[in-house]
């Protein structure tokens, strides 16, 4: 969109000056400004909506301004925006439409994912008549956007209750006020949700993230197309891809080290009829012990949490993540399947995969890939953000 013109009337809008390095990240299609490319931004509120320019005072567009965060700059529009509710009112009714596109075979998906659906700072899961949204900056905690997103959700989707979930971390970074998980709409904190014909419990007030994975549900189904004999899920949750392999497995086993996660996961297979073993371990030490003792399986899918949380200890997550398809692609049997996921945004797709061949190597095992995925199409990337592409999985068979 090109830049309008300046106009007295959007003056109410304070001014923030960027720096040239800025200017061309912007300009490259990307949304954000570091902190260290600001170049005037005095007495801005937190989170407050605010006018970029270039060095030059040429306007570059409208974005949502953070005192705490090193982003300080999230760009909105490249245009003018003055009614930043209406806006996020609108773009809500896109993100849904986007979803109508791509979304099959569930009543659980992201609805909204933050940039990817510009809207920076803000998440919205729904798992069948439960809305959960969580807020990562200043600006989205604002009481005009809260207030915008709930009765915008609640016309839209008329859900049974709408629940905020909160990350503490991502709070205090962003020096916002504690919050606890609450609900903000309805009553019911329970529901069951289906995705691709499985089955699952949801307890809206617990769990990790918004208290489930559904970033995963398109690979569960591709996993699951291959999977057979006796099958290890390790890091397995609440058993998202235990219980999509067991209907075509002789012997299922989900390891975790949450008793939280695989209570909810034992609830998941009464549910759907499965008879699954569920195994509350550290994944290392399990992995070690049973290399020792010689098991094999015939299906392994590693997906573990993200190993690289910054840049800076990429080395010793790619050694992690080695160590662990190496243990994994010892015990797979000849002719057997590995799926092997990082939601290490700092890991690319090509070192992911550089990974797991020098593990191959190690193990003396030749890997055929049959798929190289990502996260499902309701977690959508943008091509100028590259952030907003995270989660890499491979599914290999290992040669006889
Ligand atoms: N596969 C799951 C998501 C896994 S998220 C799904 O599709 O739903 C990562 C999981 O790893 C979490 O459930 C967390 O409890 C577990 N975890 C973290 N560290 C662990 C460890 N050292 N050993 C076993 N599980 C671990």
């Amino acid at each position: 969109m090109p830049a309008m013109p300046e106009r007295s009337s959007d003056s109410a809008l304070a001014t923030v000056t960027i720096s040239a390095r800025g200017t061309l990240r912007l300009r490259s299609g990307h949304v954000w400004v570091y902190r260290s490319d600001i170049l005037s931004a005095d007495g801005i509120a937190p989170g407050a909506l605010v006018k970029v320019s270039d060095p030059q005072g040429k306007s570059l567009g409208t974005a949502l301004y953070s005192t705490a965060s090193q982003i300080a700059i999230r760009l909105l529009s490249r245009g003018r925006v003055e009614d930043f509710p209406a806006l996020l009112r609108q773009r809500i009714q896109e993100a849904l439409g986007y979803r109508d596109l791509v979304v099959r075979d569930t009543d659980a998906y992201r609805i909204v994912f933050s940039e990817a659906d510009f809207l920076p700072g803000l998440i919205v899961d729904r798992y069948n008549d439960i809305v959960a949204f969580q807020v990562l900056t200043q600006a989205m905690d604002s009481e005009a956007a809260r207030q915008a997103l709930v009765s915008e959700l609640c016309d839209r989707l008329n859900p049974a209750a709408v629940v905020e979930r909160v990350d503490p971390r991502v709070r205090r970074l962003e020096q916002l006020s504690p919050r606890n998980a609450a609900l903000v709409h309805g009553e019911n904190t329970n529901t069951i949700f289906t995705m691709n014909g499985v089955r699952f419990h949801y307890a809206a007030l617990e769990g990790q993230k918004t208290g489930s994975f559904l970033d995963q549900r398109e690979n569960y189904a591709a996993a699951a197309q291959y999977a057979h004999g006796d099958a290890l899920d390790v890091f397995c949750y609440q058993g998202g891809f235990a219980l999509h392999l067991a209907p075509h497995c002789s012997h299922v086993t989900g390891v975790d080290s949450s008793r939280p996660a695989l209570e909810v996961a034992d609830q998941n297979a009464t549910l759907n009829g499965r008879e699954i073993e569920w195994l509350e371990a550290n994944a290392f030490d399990l992995l070690k012990d049973y290399s020792v003792a010689g098991r094999q399986f015939d299906t392994i899918v590693l997906d573990p949490p993200a190993f690289a949380k910054t840049r800076k200890n990429l080395d010793t997550a790619l050694r992690g993540y080695k160590e662990l398809n190496l243990r994994a692609l010892k015990m797979v049997r000849p002719g057997g399947i590995l799926v092997s996921c990082s939601c290490s945004y700092h890991v690319s797709q090509a070192e992911f995969l550089q990974m797991i061949s020098e593990a191959a190597l190690d193990a003396r095992k030749t890997l055929r890939i049959l798929e190289v995925r990502g996260q499902a199409k309701d977690h959508p990337v943008l091509l100028t953000v590259p952030e907003t592409s995270y989660l890499k999985i491979v599914i290999c068979r290992l040669s006889n």
